[in-house]
């Protein structure tokens, strides 16, 4: 018999002293856990989140199973970092679940050398992805704070190659511009025009498009060559709002 479903004379379950200390002896989470206990998590969540739902690509593959995603939730959460849904980071803001992050980035068709901005730097986690991976990033953060923790985070795991700015990513990052990849991950209402602007023809702009709390579209924006943009809608998400005003 289960020992928890011994019953003690007063009714209540009998709970062997040792099965007591289990809380205080387990190591608090993300703390003092072994680096090898976030490795075999990260392997878990590349199978059960990312391959076995139909993501493809390699290089993404190969960067989600690379980047320690609990270097970039805040330590009470890091536990939970290798999760599958969205993790608090501050601010209101979230760090994306990874099915998400991995679909998006698959989306871009990811390249090393290719030039990429992101909307929404949040943790910075969606940007180390791109920059394992070997692209040039650059990447708009709207609060102040957030966005200089993630440059630290990223300095500190070696993937200070990509660029963060404090800004209101809405207008893009004209200086760097024409970027042959665009992705923005907080939902705005319409495809920002400037951020159309900035990608070059043959590009990619991937977006979560709707409205603050109803229904979002991931939305894909594939430049011609011409110059013509062509809009298709991938799946239903459930995004931040794109702010606008900086913090
Ligand atoms: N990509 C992030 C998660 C994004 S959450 C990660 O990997 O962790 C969305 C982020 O977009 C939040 O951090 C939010 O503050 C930011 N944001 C919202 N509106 C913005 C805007 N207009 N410009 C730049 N960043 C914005």
């Amino acid at each position: 018999m289960h020992p928890a479903r011994i019953l003690t004379k007063a009714g209540l379950p009998f709970v062997p002293a040792a099965l007591l200390l289990l809380p205080v002896l387990a190591p608090a989470p993300g703390e003092t856990q072994e680096p090898g206990e976030f490795e075999r998590q990260r392997r878990t969540m590349v199978r059960d989140q990312i391959v076995a739902t139909g993501i493809e690509d390699t290089a993404t593959i190969r960067a989600m199973s690379v980047v320690p995603r609990h270097e970039f939730v805040p330590a009470r959460y890091r536990g939970e970092a290798y999760a599958d849904h969205p993790v608090p980071i501050g601010y209101g803001q979230t760090i994306s679940q990874p099915y998400i992050v991995a679909f998006m980035t698959e989306v871009l068709r990811p390249r090393a050398g290719m030039k990429v901005l992101e909307v929404g730097t949040g943790s910075g986690y969606q940007a180390a992805v791109l920059a394992e991976i070997g692209l040039e990033v650059y990447t708009i953060e709207i609060f102040r704070a957030l966005a200089d923790a993630a440059r630290d985070r990223l300095r500190r795991l070696r993937y200070g190659s990509a660029e963060v700015r404090h800004g209101d990513g809405f207008f893009g990052w004209p200086e760097e511009a024409p970027f042959d990849a665009i992705i923005v991950t907080a939902a705005a209402g319409f495809i920002p025009p400037p951020l159309l602007e900035q990608l070059k023809p043959g590009g990619r702009l991937v977006i979560p498009v709707g409205s603050v709390y109803g229904v979002q579209n991931l939305v894909l924006v594939d430049k011609g060559e011409d110059g013509k943009p062509r809009t298709r809608t991938l799946l239903p998400v459930r995004f931040v709002p794109l702010l606008r005003g900086l913090r």
